[in-house]
């Protein structure tokens, strides 16, 4: 068994031992793409394990480990993994876990220590947390974030988002329902492997791959009938978590409507971008300003040939990083970000601006800065945009699944209504 070394400050550490034996696992956050993410981790060395389960018991877990007073996704995250570590119980000092950690002004940022303090009270504080940052804010000796796994992984996020747009735009059109679940399946077995390389770029691989794609998709049978959008936006592991969201996704396209997630890269690059903000507006290293930029003109790069795609073969495509942010002009300054910041906001005018004014926007229950940026822009957003038609959905473990299903119900409908008499 591996030897438990620690830092300085008494932080357990991911070793070079640990990385041969331990199976790390990983919350699921977003189901578009995490499973590619997970596979793109395990051709580098890693054992990566997503973890699928939703049930009672690990929100059980969540609500006994932390506080009642922590975010509902740092609840259910830290319920998920000690949910899975007592369910090993042949091999539970053989696993780590991992979390992002955003280095922002929120909550995210504590997540960690809340999941360590959480690990300590249940007596499993020989599992070693990995925190997945870009900042630099904790090191261990056993993951490295190289060259190669990080393409691999910004591969996965594409794949992830264009997936999950060509299956929003098609599944609510299909004849032959499940093709479009299918053809989701039959995507998945042909990735299998697709990570298992050892060059750095692969950007021909991946296009030939999404092209593919982009034709299978447009080989599924679909109707013309046009059926009312709805946007989901909101706090990250809300709005892509169907554990986080009960499965709102489902709900809606079972109401006959289309739906229509932002990208999760957009998150990224606003991640990214708001870093080089905060460095120019209040000093910092200027390297590190610069690279940051250049990885944002990077990936949108490869996005735009994306787009150019979809639109190509008929579907339609995201706007660029830059229009988006464009966007929040008299609405909410770029230096907002706390939280998801100016981009929740962005997202809806997008949204309401792209045929899609039925918006839910999902919060985590006593979610502050989504409270600011979401559903405190609601009102000016009717003022400048009529048609908007907005609901804000508290998420919490203990809100009645009832209510929400009846305000969302109450918004599709107004959204029928509307696309019917035309507006
Ligand atoms: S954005 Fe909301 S849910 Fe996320 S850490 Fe901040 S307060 Fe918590």
């Amino acid at each position: 068994m591996a030897k438990l070394e620690y830092d300085d400050d008494g932080r357990l550490l991911f070793t070079e031992e640990m990385r041969k034996e331990y199976t790390i696992l990983v919350p699921q956050m977003a189901p578009f793409h995490f499973e590619y993410l997970v596979d793109a981790m395990n051709t580098e060395g890693l054992r990566a394990e997503l973890l699928r389960s939703d049930d009672y018991e690990l929100i059980h877990e969540g609500m006994k480990y932390s506080h009642n007073d922590i975010c509902v996704p740092a609840m259910l995250v830290i319920g998920q993994f000690i949910d899975a570590i007592k369910k090993r119980k042949h091999d539970m000092h053989k696993v780590a876990l991992i979390i992002t950690q955003t280095g922002g002004g929120c909550r995210a940022s504590n997540y960690i220590k809340l999941l360590r303090k959480a690990l300590k009270k249940a007596h499993l504080d020989f599992v070693p947390v990995i925190s997945l940052n870009a900042n630099g804010l904790e090191k261990n000796p056993g993951f490295k974030i190289t060259p190669r796994l990080l393409h691999k992984l910004h591969d996965a996020i594409l794949f992830g988002d264009t997936i999950m747009t060509l299956m929003h735009q098609t599944r609510p059109y299909e004849i032959n329902e499940g093709d479009t679940d299918r053809l989701k399946e039959k995507i998945d077995e042909n990735l299998k492997g697709y990570f298992n390389h050892n060059s750095l770029f692969t950007w021909k691989r991946s296009k030939q791959k999404i092209r593919w794609m982009i034709e299978e998709f447009n080989n599924i049978e679909t109707t013309d009938v046009k059926k009312p959008k709805v946007g989901v936006v909101g706090e990250i592991y809300v709005k892509y978590s169907p554990l986080g969201n009960n499965r709102l996704e489902q709900t809606l396209e079972k109401e006959g409507v289309e739906v229509v997630v932002p990208p999760l890269y957009d998150f990224f690059l606003y991640s990214f971008d708001s870093r080089a903000h905060d460095i120019k507006r209040y000093g910092g290293p200027l390297k590190e300003r610069l690279v940051l930029k250049a990885l944002v003109w990077y990936i949108e790069v490869r996005r735009q040939k994306i787009r150019n795609m979809l639109k190509k073969g008929g579907f339609e495509a995201p706007v660029p990083y830059k229009k988006l942010k464009s966007l929040t002009k008299g609405f909410i300054d770029v230096g907002t970000h706390t939280g998801e910041g100016w981009l929740l906001t962005a997202e809806m005018i997008d949204l309401i601006e792209h045929g899609a004014p039925n918006i839910v926007c999902t919060q985590p229950f006593g979610c502050l800065p989504n409270h600011i940026v979401g559903k405190g822009m609601i009102k000016k957003l009717k003022n400048r945009y009529p048609e908007s038609n907005i609901v804000a959905i508290d998420y919490d473990t203990s809100a009645s699944q009832v209510n929400q299903i009846n305000r969302i119900n109450l918004m599709v409908s107004n959204a029928f209504r509307n696309f019917e008499g035309g507006r």
